[in-house]
């Protein structure tokens, strides 16, 4: 049996997130172009090697090197497969009121909302080059705020990620340009799935 990467669709329609700062040409690009290049490479490499019938987390897992200075290209597609399945759910035109569970947790952690979105910012600008910046719950229960380069995420870790945001530029050039903190901010006011995010504490 294999389990090839398959491209899912988006959970919304490409103009979904068109009024909230996220255009149609930006979904179509990062879909059909960047993630679809990760499936079909990963599919090349996997195919023919021991990973061939493993699930995407123990790929990421079982390849990911946490002493080399730069990731073997396997552990690169899978990764970054995964990461942007994540992407997709964590964002959307729906859920965006924050559960009050969630809200309560980030206030426990952080001091407030406010304050856990200023930390997620920051981590997100201090990512030097490609990368993401993370809301993860470690394996104590306790919530922290991670970045990771390239396709680096917050499994490698055995951390839970709640929310992920892309801070690669093929996310942002087309609607923000350069301007990485206004995509971010704008991704945490307008774009996120706070239900999304709420349902993936344990
Ligand atoms: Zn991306």
């Amino acid at each position: 049996m294999t389990m090839a990467f398959d491209l899912p669709n988006l959970p919304y329609a490409y103009d979904a997130l068109e009024t909230s700062g996220m255009s149609k040409e930006t979904l179509e690009f990062h879909h059909d172009l960047h993630h679809k290049a990760y499936v079909d490479n990963g599919n090349k490499l996997i195919a023919g090697t021991q990973w061939e019938d493993k699930s995407l987390e123990e790929i990421i897992i079982g390849t990911y090197d946490s002493g080399a200075v730069a990731q073997n290209g396997v552990f690169n597609n899978a990764s970054q497969h995964w990461n942007h399945i994540q992407f997709w759910e964590m964002m959307g035109p729906t859920g965006r009121a924050m559960p009050s569970e969630l809200e309560s947790a980030l206030s426990e952690q952080f001091g407030s909302v406010d304050g856990f979105k200023e930390a997620f910012t920051v981590a997100g600008i201090g990512q030097f080059g490609s990368g993401w910046c993370w809301l993860v719950q470690k394996a104590d229960g306790e919530l922290s705020v991670t970045k990771t380069e390239n396709g680096v995420n917050p499994l490698c870790f055995g951390e839970n990620a709640l929310l992920g945001c892309d801070v690669w530029e093929h996310s942002y050039y087309i609607d923000f340009r350069n301007k990485r903190p206004a995509y971010l901010a704008n991704f945490l006011d307008n774009l996120v799935n706070w239900e999304n995010v709420a349902s993936r504490m344990k």
